[in-house]
């Protein structure tokens, strides 16, 4: 679903990515997992197209949608985002804010799809509510189902339940894990949070200092660590 070859990341003399491969599957949920600072988020920005690639190879699917020729925007990536930086338009309801991302489609084609995602993430009720008046545990019901509206095959999450929280941020994580999988999207989210990575990764890519140290199964990460780092990083969740 999403692809990253040999991707490299600059700014000024400080290589914030540094050469890093990485590949996920349809349907899978991938955590990129590291400390902060080692280039979580500008690997996210980067599949986003948030930020202009430098260089390397980015394929969502069987399309190329970065290298050294082109560098497609981020609504012309078939690509759904959580992000800081997407946050809800404050001006426009619930409904408003999903039917945004569904312009291709007719009024009415829209109007169904809008009920029927915020169906999936259980705010059908708060079609025409304001993001102020909701709660920051429902914000980020909306916030995913805007993603998901469109149908993409990918979606990016950047720290999404850091605000939330804990015992309404299980619950949201549990959510957010079911809506992924029932649609079969597949999923890259950052955390820094050991914990949420083990609970709900299919894969987690462990990051320091740039590159990606180890990929694999949570209990492989834990039983298997390929090095120091990651043993001490994945160890804290005991
Ligand atoms: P955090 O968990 O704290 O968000 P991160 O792992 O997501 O960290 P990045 O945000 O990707 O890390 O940043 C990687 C490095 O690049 C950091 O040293 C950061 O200071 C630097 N950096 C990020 N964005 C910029 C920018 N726009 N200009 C200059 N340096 C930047």
């Amino acid at each position: 679903a999403l692809c990253l070859e040999n991707v490299s990341h600059n700014f000024g003399t400080l290589a914030a990515v540094n050469n890093v491969n990485l590949a996920i599957d349809a349907g899978e949920f991938v955590c990129l997992l590291g400390p902060s600072g080692c280039g979580k988020t500008t690997i996210l920005r980067l599949a986003a197209g948030l930020e202009p690639l430098q260089a390397g190879k980015i394929t969502m699917g069987k399309t190329v949608v970065a290298n050294d020729k082109a560098d497609l925007p981020p609504e012309k990536r078939s690509v759904g985002l959580v992000f800081q930086d997407y946050a809800l338009f404050p001006h426009l309801d619930v409904s408003k804010n999903i039917e945004f991302g569904l312009k291709h489609l007719s009024a009415q084609e829209r109007k169904a799809r809008v009920l029927e995602t915020l169906e999936q993430v259980g705010m059908v009720d708060y079609l025409h509510s304001y993001p102020h008046t909701l709660s920051g545990g429902q914000q980020q019901r909306v916030a995913l189902a805007r993603a998901i509206a469109p149908r993409p095959k990918l979606v990016l999450l950047d720290e999404p339940f850091s605000g939330l929280d804990v015992r309404l941020r299980n619950q949201v994580r549990e959510e957010t894990l079911r809506v992924l999988k029932e649609n079969n999207i597949a999923t890259l989210m950052v955390t820094h949070d050991p914990e949420e990575a083990m609970f709900m990764g299919d894969r987690v890519a462990i990051m320091n200092k740039g590159q990606i140290v180890q990929f694999a199964p949570p209990n492989e990460l834990y039983s298997d660590p390929e090095n120091a780092f990651v043993a001490h990083f994945f160890g804290e969740v005991n």
